[in-house]
């Protein structure tokens, strides 16, 4: 590589003074774990996406596991998934003893494809677990009415869909708005905003709500706050089996400050994303659909490589040039920890899975990302384009 060309990294977290500031004035507070920043963000991001309860946890994949917990998912029942998808969503459902079930993706996009689902129904299932991958909503309609047909309850992972927007009765709504049961998000800075790691769940459900805090506190029956600000002596009880799925106040402080940016992080992204579509729209590579429906916050951005080219080698010409890029999302099923027989059920083929991680790779996507940074990464794909296709037996329509 030569030195003096700046690397691009294929995703930066949008953090700066304000986040730090906001953490000082946590650590001088003298209250640092959950507590008065962690019920704000709550507050915030309810407000936010136009839910009525949410709930700080510490990642998403614990929120997962609450939010199978709560909509009864237990020992020998089945969760309709994707493998196409962090092993997170998966392991959520293992974490339950119950058993993920795939289902392949959609023609053309990269989330479940919802006209597989009922066919991978049985007595057992207990919930499907939906993602919105990449920050690409996912067919929200279909699978909500599937679900309220067969009385199956749906949780969302939208870990990587905060900021992103769903187009529901004619009104733009946020994902996190209760379509389904129970949405849950991610703050891990790969993710548009940011807590270091970090999760929320929300619910219109009260009770549900009431679960998620007592499950992330241990089972504890008095909140921290409640107990430190009490006038009288309070002994906590523990009704029931909790975790320690704490959110911090420092983490929380941080994540206020990033909700307020969000809304222009994602104006930033979908431009970028509008400039990597006018730049690629000719060399062949296959670019990302957004249903008339659907309003991406564009957490990734992944493009599908032409036959000719090797997915490999493509990744290392620009790793050359000094560019970072990633492989398709993973697919779950081929991973060794789900290779044995009671790891998990495919209900369909999962070749669209199996393909989108081999064909597509994505491309970085940062907020702060400048034209001559983009441009570094369309031109160098567009000569490697351009050479492959001279060389190679086919031509690309
Ligand atoms: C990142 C991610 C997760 C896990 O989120 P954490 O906050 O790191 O636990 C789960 N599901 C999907 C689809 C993700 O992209």
């Amino acid at each position: 590589m030569i030195a003096s060309i700046p690397s691009i990294p294929v995703a930066r977290p949008a953090l700066g003074e304000q986040e730090a500031e906001a953490v000082r004035r946590v650590i001088h507070s003298g209250w640092v774990t959950q507590g008065p920043e962690v019920a704000a963000f709550e507050d915030e991001f309810a407000a936010f996406v136009g839910a009525t309860h949410a709930c700080a946890v510490s990642n998403c994949t614990t929120a997962l596991h609450l939010a199978l917990k709560a909509v009864g998912v237990a020992a020998g029942d089945e969760v309709i998934t994707v493998s196409h998808s962090f092993i997170a969503t998966a392991n959520a459902i293992r974490y339950c003893d119950a058993l993920p079930v795939f289902v392949d993706i959609e023609a053309g996009g990269y989330n479940i494809d919802p006209n597989l689902i009922e066919g991978a129904i049985t007595p057992r299932t207990k919930a499907i677990l939906c993602v919105h991958q990449l920050g690409m909503p996912c067919d929200l309609r279909a699978i909500v009415e599937i679900g309220k047909r067969r009385s199956i309850p749906i949780i969302e992972d939208a870990a990587c869909a905060t900021g992103s927007e769903i187009l529901w009765n004619g009104q733009w709504e946020k994902i996190g708005k209760p379509h389904g049961d129970i949405a849950c998000f991610s703050f891990h800075p790969r993710k548009v905003i940011t807590t270091g790691d970090g999760g929320m769940l929300t619910t219109s459900s009260p009770e549900w709500d009431r679960k998620f805090r007592l499950w992330r506190q241990h089972g504890m029956s008095v909140a921290d706050t409640a107990r430190h600000g009490s006038k009288q002596v309070i002994f906590e009880d523990y009704e029931e089996l909790g975790y320690n799925y704490r959110m911090t106040d420092l983490q929380a402080a941080i994540g206020r400050e990033q909700l307020r940016r969000l809304p222009g992080l994602v104006r930033e992204r979908r431009q970028l994303v509008g400039a990597y579509c006018a730049q690629l729209s000719s060399i062949g590579l296959s670019l990302p659909i957004e249903p008339k429906w659907a309003r991406s916050n564009w957490q990734s951005f992944c493009v599908g490589l032409p036959f000719e080219l090797d997915q490999r080698a493509v990744m290392q010409m620009l790793l050359d040039q000094g560019i970072s890029s990633r492989r398709g999302i993973m697919n779950i099923h081929l991973e060794k920890a789900y290779s044995s027989h009671n790891s998990h059920r495919a209900a369909t083929l999962l070749d669209r899975s199996v393909s989108a991680q081999e064909e597509t790779i994505i491309l970085p996507l940062y907020s702060g990302m400048t034209d001559i940074e983009l441009l570094r990464v369309t031109e160098a794909l567009r000569q490697h384009c351009a050479e492959a296709i001279k060389d190679g037996p086919l031509l690309i329509s």
